[in-house]
């Protein structure tokens, strides 16, 4: 999966290796688990991260887990402040606002730069990606709605051709996962998320430049303000 938790791991020193497990290392593992709780909201904003807990709950060792604090770290989610230790990390509406503002140029151009007519094997891969994404809707797998919507959002802005604009996009995005939760847990913003994809696939078999462009700006907000909603105050 995150090929910098792998590098990451290939680097720890000899002991770490023992917590390997299956076919990903610990590491990845955890940071996947714990990257999962914060789009979901299991943990908040601003919560304590409380490594002999963690630790006991993951059975990896101190060592591994101050890895999966500095991969955590790298993502933009977690923050890790002197003498306190690790934190979910909370935004200010100021940094929300400009961080949305980042993604939606950067979404909107990748839209506006897919090369039409697009290859009928990479909309019949979008088309199945958003398969998986209804089917985890209906089963309310919220773990895999999360990370079927990703699948969808990596295809899609991979069409645009230009690798460093899709890895900026996948970038930013991740930095929001703190402050998308609300959609994931609610039921009727994640149909309206997904019919929204499905109006994205409409627009790309149409070929219509301007509606996927607008998809794409308009299904940014709702996490967005939701979050500013709760949490606006309590951060500034
Ligand atoms: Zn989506």
């Amino acid at each position: 999966m995150n090929t910098s938790a792998t590098t990451n791991a290939l680097a720890a020193p000899k002991g770490a290796q023992d917590d390997q497990v299956g076919t990903g290392t610990a590491l990845d593992r955890v940071v996947a688990a714990m990257e999962e709780d914060i789009v979901l909201g299991k943990l908040h904003p601003r919560e304590r991260l409380i490594e002999e807990e963690l630790c006991a709950r993951f059975g990896v060792t101190r060592h591994i887990l101050r890895q999966v604090f500095t991969e955590l770290s790298r993502m933009g989610i977690v923050e890790r402040i002197p003498n306190r230790g690790a934190l979910v990390r909370a935004f200010s509406t100021r940094d929300v606002e400009q961080l949305y503002s980042l993604r939606e140029m950067l979404e909107t151009s990748a839209a506006a730069q897919i090369e039409f007519p697009v290859k009928p094997e990479d909309l019949e891969e979008l088309t199945a990606i958003q398969s998986d994404h209804d089917h985890a809707i209906e089963q309310e797998d919220l773990v895999e709605v999360f990370r079927s919507n990703q699948r969808f959002h990596s295809k899609l802005f991979d069409l645009c051709g230009n690798a460093y604009l899709a890895e900026a996009i996948k970038t930013y995005a991740q930095r929001a996962h703190g402050i998308r939760f609300h959609v994931l847990i609610s039921p009727a913003k994640r149909r309206k998320a997904r019919d929204e994809h499905h109006m994205m696939i409409d627009a790309i078999t149409r070929q219509d430049r301007g509606a996927l462009i607008d998809l794409c700006r308009g299904h940014l907000p709702p996490s967005k303000n939701a979050y500013l909603r709760t949490f606006g105050t309590l951060i500034d």
